[in-house]
């Protein structure tokens, strides 16, 4: 069974949160979530191996825009210029921050 999110907002600046139907709620700084991306550019399609360096990522990076991508995702369009990342809401809930290990 897979959560589906209730209700998804940006918290300020730096944050998006996203409240479950199942009553979680999780917060994710944008630096986090960048650092999360699962694009071809930033995580190998075939070994899963991260192409990023998380430290490469600015500490102050924001996102402008969240959009919803059918009703399975959201993409982001970071403040470094990359938006080619799609986080569907199975990924966002296994990397929530206060669930992950
Ligand atoms: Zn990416
Ligand atoms: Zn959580």
């Amino acid at each position: 069974m897979t959560a589906y999110p209730e209700k998804l907002e940006k918290v300020g600046d730096e944050k998006f949160r996203i409240r479950w139907d199942d009553g979680h709620v999780s917060e994710y700084g944008f630096r986090y979530l960048r650092q999360q991306c699962r694009c071809a550019a930033c995580r190998d399609e075939f070994t899963g191996a991260p192409l990023l360096d998380p430290e490469s990522v600015p500490n102050d990076l924001k996102a402008s825009k969240a959009t919803l991508v059918g009703n399975y995702a959201v993409a982001f369009q970071f403040s470094d210029g990359h938006g080619s990342g799609i986080y569907t809401f199975e990924a966002l809930r296994q990397i929530c921050p206060c669930c992950k290990k």
